[in-house]
C-alpha cells in the first residue's frame, strides 16, 4: 500500500471512477494517442461501422481503462468489461462473446493474461465475428459456428511484448501510452481538485505534479492525501505549504522517490560504492525481496537516470550521487 504504487487497489478504483474524464476532448495528455484515436473513431462513426479493434499499452495508472470507456462513449455504444485473468477457459470467453450486442465495445483488461485456450477463439471472433461452440465431448464432439454481430475489442496491456503475434496482429490500431509530463499532470490535478470541490493554488499543483512519477493515478492519490492534510491542519484550501508538509509526511520526496527508492540508492552508493552490485545483495541490504526491488523501485529509478541495470549488476548513475548529496568515489565508473 505504498502511496506511490502505480497499481490501484479495488477500493481505490471505486474512488477513481469519479475522476475519470468521460470524453476524448476532456482527456488531458497523450496528445498523439488522443489524436490518433479521435481519427479512428470519427472515421468509423462517419461510415456507420464498428472501428478496428484497439489495443492500448503502457504502464499501470496512465489511463487505459479511462480511454476504453471513452471509446464506448464516443461511439455511443455500451461497454462490456472483463479481464484476461477472468477468462481461464474458452467457455468463459464464448459466454461473453455470444451475449454481445451489435457495436458493443468489449474491454479486455490485462489481455496478456488470458488463458491460451481462449486466445484462438478470440482470433476468430475478432477477424470473422464468429465463434465455434463445441457441443458434446470426445470423438463425437462437433463445432457449431455461431455468427456474432460486429463489435470492437479494446484490449489493454502493460506488456505488449508479451502478446502473441497473431493476437497483436488482429488489432488495427495500437495506442502506446507514455508517462505524462508535469504540465499535463497539472491539468489533471486542477480538474480533479475541482471535481473534489477543493481549492488549490498554482504552487501546490506544481509541487504535487512534480512528485507524481508521471502517473495520473499517483497524482490523484497524492491530491487526496494533501486534501486530508489541509482539512485537518488548515482551512481545507491547498497551498504549497500544505502540499509539501503532507507529501513529507507520506515520505514522498521532491522528485517522487519514497523511502524504499531512497534506501536502494543509499545502499548502492554508501555500502557498495556505487556498484556494480547484484540485485539479491542489494535487496538484502534494504531488507526487501529482490522481486520487490526489481518491480517496485527500479523501474522509476532507471527511468529517472538514478540507476543502471548492467550484466555485472546495479550501478549508481551520477544523478543518484547528486540526489543524495554525496560525492562519487574518484574511481567510480558511474
Ligand atoms: P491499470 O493498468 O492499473 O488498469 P489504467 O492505465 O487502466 O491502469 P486508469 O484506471 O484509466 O489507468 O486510470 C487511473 C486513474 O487515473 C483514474 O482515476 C483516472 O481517472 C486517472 N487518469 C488516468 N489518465 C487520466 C487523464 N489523462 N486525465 C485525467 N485522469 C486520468
Amino acid at each position: 500500500s505504498r502511496v506511490l504504487d502505480n497499481a490501484g487497489s479495488d477500493d481505490e478504483r471505486v474512488v477513481e471512477a469519479a475522476l475519470r474524464p468521460r470524453r476524448l476532448a476532456e482527456f488531458p495528455g497523450q496528445p498523439r494517442v488522443r489524436d490518433q484515436l479521435d481519427l479512428v473513431l470519427q472515421a468509423a462513426k462517419g461510415r456507420g461501422a464498428a472501428p478496428d479493434h484497439i489495443l492500448l499499452s503502457g504502464p499501470p495508472g496512465l489511463g487505459k481503462t479511462t480511454l476504453a470507456m471513452i471509446v464506448a462513449a464516443e461511439l455511443e455504444r455500451p461497454i462490456r468489461v472483463t479481464s484476461g485473468p477472468a477468462i481461464q477457459h474458452a467457455g468463459d470467453l464464448a459466454a461473453v462473446l455470444s451475449s454481445l450486442d451489435e457495436g458493443e465495445v468489449l474491454f479486455l483488461d490485462e489481455i496478456h493474461r488470458m488463458a491460451r485456450a481462449a486466445e484462438e477463439m478470440l482470433y476468430l471472433a475478432m477477424e470473422d465475428f464468429r465463434v465455434d461452440v463445441i457441443v458434446g465431448k470426445g470423438p463425437g464432439a462437433t463445432a457449431i459456428p455461431l455468427e456474432l454481430p460486429p463489435f470492437t475489442v479494446v484490449g489493454a496491456t502493460t506488456r505488449d511484448g508479451l502478446l502473441p503475434a497473431p493476437l497483436r496482429d488482429r488489432f488495427g490500431f495500437t495506442g502506446r501510452l507514455d508517462f505524462y509530463d508535469p504540465a499535463d499532470l497539472a491539468l489533471i490535478l486542477r480538474r480533479s481538485a475541482s471535481l473534489l470541490g477543493v481549492e488549490i493554488d498554482h504552487d501546490a499543483v506544481v509541487e504535487i505534479a512534480g512528485r507524481s512519477r508521471g502517473t495520473p493515478r499517483i497524482a490523484n492519490r497524492l491530491l487526496r492525501r494533501v486534501r486530508d492534510w489541509a482539512q485537518i491542519h488548515g482551512d481545507g484550501r491547498i497551498d504549497h505549504a500544505a502540499a509539501a508538509a503532507a507529501l513529507e509526511l507520506f515520505d514522498v520526496d521532491p522528485v517522487g522517490l519514497d523511502r524504499l527508492d531512497r534506501a536502494v540508492l543509499e545502499a548502492l552508493c554508501r555500502k557498495y560504492a556505487g556498484g556494480p552490485v547484484g540485485i539479491t545483495t542489494l535487496a538484502v541490504a534494504v531488507g526487501e525481496e529482490p522481486d520487490t526491488v526489481e518491480t517496485v523501485a527500479e523501474p522509476y529509478l532507471v527511468r529517472q537516470g538514478f540507476l543502471e541495470r548492467t550484466p555485472r549488476g546495479r550501478l549508481a548513475r551520477p544523478a543518484a550521487w547528486a540526489h543524495l548529496g554525496l560525492t562519487p568515489p574518484a574511481s567510480s565508473t558511474a
